[in-house]
């Protein structure tokens, strides 16, 4: 089994900006954002992933994902992780 590293935010700041994504939340307009820096909690997010049709939540696979959350009126974005963590890989700070 791989271990997986933490996703730091300023991988997570530096792939959104590479990628032209609006740092704006799409509610309210505000630029002031925050995300689960996982360093902290020492934990990751997922969402379940459920076949059809049903839901079997023992045979659910997992997708890692990455939330941002509005600083002004909490609406959260969700955006997958791997993408970022293997483009963070491909562009590493110097
Ligand atoms: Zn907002």
């Amino acid at each position: 089994m791989v271990q997986a590293k933490p996703l730091k935010i300023s991988d997570i700041i530096r792939f959104l900006e590479a990628k032209g994504a609006k740092a704006r939340c799409v509610a309210c307009g505000s630029k002031h954002f925050e995300t689960v820096d996982e360093c902290e909690p020492d934990a990751r997010v997922a969402f379940k992933a459920f076949k059809f049709p049903g839901y079997d939540a023992t045979g659910a696979k997992a997708i890692d994902v990455v939330l941002l959350v509005c600083g002004n009126c909490a609406a959260i974005r969700a955006y997958a992780r791997k993408p970022i963590v293997d483009w963070a890989a491909e562009n590493p700070t110097n």
